[in-house]
């Protein structure tokens, strides 16, 4: 089994924005991606404090706005106006899960395409899939930067995608296209997912839910890149696939240590971009 681990890769993304970003301090601007956490939730909070080391460590100022408990849609869309509108502010990421009564649809729209480090917006979505210059969900970046850092061949490969959400499984669908491949996306309500994992080889689970891929599930010589992030009842972080499945398969990703690393090196290579695109602007 190859392990596909995400740790060297989200290491070297880092050093790279690291020597930007000290480049862009020198030049007397300090690159900085803001986060709105619109709710208290010990996940997030996880993912936000990632986010803050991550930055820290590469030059990189990470702005946390905690919002007052409940929040409202006019609360979260006011502070991402105000820092749509601040240019010492080039990145911004709205943390979900956002609080109920609010949908992502009212607010991620207000987070202008050139400040979208995290490819949430219809416009960046729709740029994406055009081909444009836009940024990516960095999730689905960085299942395609293990798949190409391991070399694993794509085009004209069936890739299985478990998973069909905004963030993950459709923009994953998009860019394993781009790389020529043919891809399948299940979701709930497909019927009989094995019969469509078992003819993977390229296999990408994303669905929060652990074990739910097993040994039977697969094909040998599959390749799994396991998306899903869940905290067992003894606080242990798991994926969505089962242990069993690295007896079976031929390259398998961690978790902890597989997309997620790499997930959080991307927002911030996207928030270097994003310093970028703010200077011609
Ligand atoms: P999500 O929005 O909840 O989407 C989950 C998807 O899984 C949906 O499309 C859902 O289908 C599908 N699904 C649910 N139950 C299923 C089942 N039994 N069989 C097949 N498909 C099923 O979640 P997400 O934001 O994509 O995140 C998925 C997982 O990835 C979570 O564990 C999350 O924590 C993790 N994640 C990790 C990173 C990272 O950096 N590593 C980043 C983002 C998310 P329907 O559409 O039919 O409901």
């Amino acid at each position: 089994l190859i392990v596909l681990d995400g740790r060297p890769i989200a290491k070297r993304i880092r050093s790279d924005v690291k020597l930007a970003a000290e480049k862009f301090r020198h030049d007397g601007i300090i690159p900085t991606l803001a986060v709105v956490v619109p709710t208290n939730d010990g996940m997030a909070d996880a993912y936000v404090r990632a986010i803050v080391k991550g930055a820290m460590a590469c030059a990189v100022e990470a702005r946390i706005i905690k919002l007052p408990q409940p929040s409202t849609t006019e609360l979260i869309a006011k502070e991402i106006n105000k820092l749509a509108e601040d240019d010492s502010v080039h990145g911004i990421i709205l943390q979900t899960p956002l609080p109920e009564g609010t949908k992502i649809d009212d607010l991620a729209m207000l987070i202008p395409p050139a400040k979208d480090v995290d490819g949430v917006s219809p416009t960046s979505a729709g740029q994406t899939l055009f081909g444009q210059q836009a940024f990516a969900p960095a999730t689905a970046e960085a299942v395609l930067a293990i798949l190409e850092e391991y070399k694993i061949p794509l085009e004209g490969k069936h890739a299985v995608i478990v998973g069909r959400s905004r963030v993950v499984g459709k923009p994953v669908a998009h860019l394993l296209i781009e790389k020529h491949a043919t891809v399948t996306i299940s979701h709930s309500r497909t019927k009989d997912i094995r019969h469509f994992t078992k003819q993977a080889e390229v296999l990408v689970v994303a669905v929060g839910s652990p074990g739910l891929i097993k040994s039977k599930d697969i094909s040998p010589d599959v390749v799994v890149i396991d998306v899903g992030i869940n905290v067992t009842d003894s606080g242990e972080l798991v994926g969505d696939v089962s242990p069993d499945v690295a007896s079976v398969a031929a390259a398998l990703t961690p978790v902890p240590g597989g997309v997620g690393p790499v997930t959080t090196a991307i927002i911030l290579q996207h928030t270097i971009t994003a310093v970028g695109l703010h200077l011609i602007r």
